[in-house]
């Protein structure tokens, strides 16, 4: 879509818009927002619309805290779930310095000066996202819980499927937002969903991630449910992945697509794949951003734990889709919905793009099951893991110059602190699992 300030002061006042909410996210991956009326729809339009930088976390000191939101027209949606007159809307900002120049800790920033630099390649990245989501039941006091009361499996349907209404409003309201949804389903855990829409430029994609998580939750509250994207919920089935497809097009084409090329595949989607595997360790602190991130990378809940590629099963961490021409894909597994989807897309990006202007060949493809692979076989065929824990990934992050580089001083410096305390609070807990374990028998 691409809308002029006349085409949005036009929709606002045809359609009867009193609020317009001007959105962005915060380095966490956490969507903020400041309301302003229809009379202040021009000041915003025109880049002048103020807030306080230093109260969200991760931004800036409070001595240079005024901080501006320039609108990006082209996002400017209807919430179909708010009064039909009186609407709300929304428009996802970028976030500037009071000098005028983009702010540092601006995820968006950070995707975008990606997608400017593989653009000066000729390059256009396309990334389709899988989300998966619980639809748990709240308490008495309205508080989310990790109950359900379903017992629905993959691709199971209503009766069973508590949370198909749910579902399909959801979609239907996503779909009135400009989603094209391609498929929408239970999952393989218990009030486990997933819905998947249609790729695009990373950018938009980006922006839809976010729109849909707040979509989804909304429809859930709705319904008396509550949506949670938390990658591991519960112990003992499968926890939500944010699996993401990626491809690169050139001039329209589709350059990881070759007829001619191994398994279909051109030199570009080889060297893409050696890329991220040369830095899936130092990214995994962005793709599975949390202490409970790692909790879903175990063994036996369909989820990556070693880092390999494969076209013909669904074990490793890569996976080549068997679809080719314009829907090759390469499928990384990792990502989960925690994940800050503007930082985790600039990363993917930016190390498919280091395998390619490095020509980084990937290890042979893993045909066999990893999971049952021997430990020494693993080891000869050079199979490494995902970091352990979130510790380890911010080890390995701040191991990974290049990543760091992606990132930018300002993010590497607060993102790897306040992952740092993170694990700190957490590694101080005594959880329920130690005194259950250990009380009785010490
Ligand atoms: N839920 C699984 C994960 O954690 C994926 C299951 C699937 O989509 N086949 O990634
Ligand atoms: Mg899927
Ligand atoms: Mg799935
Ligand atoms: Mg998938």
């Amino acid at each position: 879509m691409k809308y002029t300030k006349q085409d949005i002061i036009r929709m606002a006042d045809e359609e009867d818009v009193e609020f317009i909410r001007l959105q962005f996210t915060d380095m966490f991956g956490t969507l903020k927002n400041v309301a302003i009326t229809r009379s202040q729809l021009e000041k915003a339009l025109n880049n002048q619309c103020m807030f306080d930088g230093s109260s969200i976390e991760g931004f800036v000191r409070i001595e240079e805290s005024d901080m501006y939101l320039y609108p990006d027209l082209d996002t400017f949606t209807i919430f179909p779930w708010r009064p039909q007159q009186g609407k709300v809307a929304r428009i996802i900002c970028d976030v500037y310095c009071a000098d005028g120049t983009p702010f540092e800790g601006d995820p968006r920033y950070v995707l975008r000066k990606e997608i400017t630099r593989a653009a000066k390649m000729g390059y256009t990245f396309d990334v389709g996202p899988e989300c998966e989501f619980f639809l748990f039941h709240t308490d008495d006091n309205g508080q989310p819980t990790t109950v359900s009361h379903e017992k629905a499996g993959y691709f199971d349907l209503g009766p069973v499927d508590l949370g198909e209404n749910a579902r399909r409003d959801m979609v239907l309201t996503l779909e009135d937002m400009g989603f094209e949804i391609e498929a929408s389903h239970h999952e393989v855990a218990p009030a486990q969903h997933e819905i998947d829409f249609r790729y695009d430029e990373a950018l938009a994609t980006a922006d839809k991630i976010m729109t849909f998580k707040l979509a989804v939750k909304t429809i859930a509250k709705r319904h008396g449910l509550f949506a949670s994207f938390m990658p591991k919920p519960k112990y003992g089935i499968n926890g939500s992945g944010m699996h993401i497809n990626m491809s690169l097009s050139q001039n329209g084409k589709n350059i990881f697509d070759d007829p001619s090329g191994e398994l279909g595949l051109s030199k570009e989607a080889y060297y893409f794949i050696g890329g991220i595997m040369k830095h899936m360790k130092g990214m995994s602190a962005i793709t599975n951003p949390l202490v409970n991130s790692y909790k879903r990378l175990v063994p036996g809940y369909e989820a990556p734990i070693y880092i390999a590629w494969s076209a013909t099963n669904r074990s490793p961490l890569i996976r080549i889709p068997a679809s080719r021409g314009a829907g090759t894909r390469v499928e990384l597994r990792c990502p989960d919905p925690a994940a800050n989807p503007y930082l985790a897309l600039a990363v993917c990006l930016a190390a498919g793009l280091d395998g390619i202007e490095n020509k980084i060949m990937p290890p042979e493809e893993v045909r066999e099951n990893v999971f049952e692979m021997r430990l020494s076989r693993k080891a000869e065929k050079g199979i490494e893991s995902l970091p352990g824990d979130l510790m380890e990934a911010i080890e390995e992050f701040e191991h990974d110059d290049y990543i760091k580089g992606v990132l930018g001083p300002h993010i590497t410096e607060k993102y790897a602190e306040a992952k740092k305390a993170e694990w700190a609070d957490y590694r101080a807990q005594v959880t329920q699992w130690e005194i259950d374990e250990y009380l009785y028998k010490i």
